[in-house]
């Protein structure tokens, strides 16, 4: 099967700055597609169906978890990616990897590790989705991690700390000349916030935390609840929600689809790192449109993730993760064999850092199980 046609300011195999660790060409795949491959045949991808989204995992069967979400992301960005002519296989990978480092409860349980780590360089969930397929995955005889393409790397990587930017090497040299990654990594930044607007629009009015009324008050949602309500005005609330969903998404990727286009053809990159030189990133949203997404992120903020119901899940979820910390931290025995092993050698700072990487890596369920194995309650 012939490859799609990629345009010039594509990445693409022959100019990418390749794998950290030399390897034989793929015989049947391009290289971008073995890194997608490999994300799909990791421990910690299979480990995302049991990491809260919004909702805790066993709160329900219907919400997203980190795992759909990460599918949603892929799906939007792909389509962008084909009609821009962008690398599809690697704007995939980036998407399906781009959660990886998460922790269980989302960013309840990101920002109290976050805070535990504070004496100790800190945590951040996108740092760690790098530290995951560069060091963390153990699969390989020949190299820690994944192995993946500079490429994906870069646009796994999609905001650093200047400190932290310069303990990364290759990947982390954009943050300290302040340069962009490639169009495909500009491309899954915007489609993973995308995805969440509108999936977590779905499942706050699923869950009873949103109600019709209050959604109507964004411009985006009640511009799409006139027109399906003027065309089916009999539709229950179940198929409404999703048919005003639909138009959304299809209003604000159309919209990236044509701004990006007319933002291309205004700078004319001609390759990879004419993107990367650029002045600022191409992939973007219309001013109009990116106001209506941002209208709709902060209702998001405001009145689900902030919900009272949300916020009593925040707590305990902070309280697992802080308990966790502190009982391996005072006692790395505590922990598998392997974290065990990895932490002895280690100072102060190495050892927590050994500590995040095991909480980091858990699932809801597991730490749940995991608190109620050591602190008895
Ligand atoms: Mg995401």
């Amino acid at each position: 099967m012939a490859a799609a046609a990629l345009a010039p300011y594509a990445a693409c195999e022959q100019q990418s700055r390749g794998r950290r660790y030399l390897e034989a060409p793929a015989r049947f795949r391009g290289e971008y597609q073995r890194d997608r491959d490999r994300i799909v045949h990791s421990t910690a991808f299979r480990r995302l169906v049991y990491k809260t989204q919004v909702f805790v995992n066993h709160e329900g069967d219907l919400y997203r978890t980190r795992l759909t979400h990460s599918l949603e992301v892929a799906q939007i960005a792909r389509t962008v990616a084909v009609a821009l002519e962008l690398n599809e296989a690697l704007t995939e990978a980036i998407c399906l990897a781009h959660d990886l480092g998460h922790t269980p409860f989302g960013h309840a349980g990101q920002d109290e590790l976050n805070a535990c780590m504070r004496d100790f360089g800190g945590f951040e969930h996108n740092l760690q989705s790098l530290r995951v397929v560069d060091e963390l995955e153990a699969k390989y005889a020949d190299f820690p991690g994944l192995n993946l393409m500079f490429e994906t790397r870069e646009g796994i990587l999609k905001h650093c700390s200047v400190k932290n930017a310069r303990q990364l090497g290759d990947v982390g040299e954009r943050f300290l000349q302040r340069r962009q990654p490639g169009l495909e990594g500009q491309l899954a930044n915007i489609a993973d916030a995308i995805a969440y607007n509108n999936h977590d629009v779905d499942d706050g009015f699923r869950a009873g935390l949103l109600s019709l009324e209050q959604l109507c008050e964004q411009e985006l949602f009640a511009e799409q609840y006139e027109n399906v309500h003027a065309r089916y005005p009999t539709l229950e609330d179940r198929r409404l929600i999703y048919e005003i969903i639909r138009r959304m998404i299809d209003t604000v990727v159309t919209d990236l689809i044509e701004n990006t286009r007319r933002n291309l053809a205004a700078a004319q990159p001609g390759s990879i790192e004419d993107v990367r030189s650029a002045p600022g990133e191409l992939v973007m949203l219309s001013t109009e449109i990116y106001e209506r997404h941002t209208a709709l992120k902060r209702f998001l903020n405001q009145h689900l993730y902030s919900h009272e119901k949300k916020l009593a899940m925040t707590r305990q979820a902070k309280l697992i993760v802080r308990e966790l910390f502190l009982a391996y931290s005072g006692d790395i025995q505590c922990m598998p064999e392997e974290f065990c092993n990895r932490a002895r050698p280690l100072d102060a700072a190495g050892r927590a850092r050994v500590v995040a990487d095991y909480i980091a890596g858990m699932t809801d369920r597991y730490a749940i199980a995991e608190h109620e194995r050591i602190t008895g309650c």
